[in-house]
């Protein structure tokens, strides 16, 4: 049978007491140009892996500040580590490098 009309979507209730707050002081330690980034979408716009898999960094980082890091950590799950993103940042983010930094501090228990 052909799936049709409308659903309810999943909630995108907030909940801050998830944010863990002793990672996200880590990560900014250690990559502060993470503060930099507006949103823009630039990154996702030229990512080569978004092509075939849902990467998105611009969406993993409003994850993060979100408190929802094990979603931040799925829509990276299949970046290449290209670096074509870096060439497009309009805020000079290393966004190759700060990948690999949310993946160091969030995949450590
Ligand atoms: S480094 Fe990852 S997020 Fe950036 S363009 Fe390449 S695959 Fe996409
Ligand atoms: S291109 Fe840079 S500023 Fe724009 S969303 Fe991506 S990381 Fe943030």
């Amino acid at each position: 049978m052909i799936e049709f009309g409308f659903g309810i979507s999943p909630s995108s209730r907030i909940n801050l007491d998830d944010f863990d707050k002793e990672k996200w002081n880590k990560l900014v330690q250690i990559e502060p140009e993470i503060l930099q980034c507006i949103s823009c979408g630039s990154c996702c716009a030229s990512c080569s892996g978004g092509v075939f898999q849902n990467v998105s960094l611009r969406s993993a980082i409003l994850n993060i500040r979100n408190g929802k890091t094990d979603s931040a950590m799925e829509l990276l799950k299949g970046c290449m580590l290209c670096g074509k993103c870096t060439m497009v940042c309009p805020r000079n983010i290393n966004t190759r490098n700060l990948i690999l930094s949310i993946y160091k501090t969030y995949s450590e228990k």
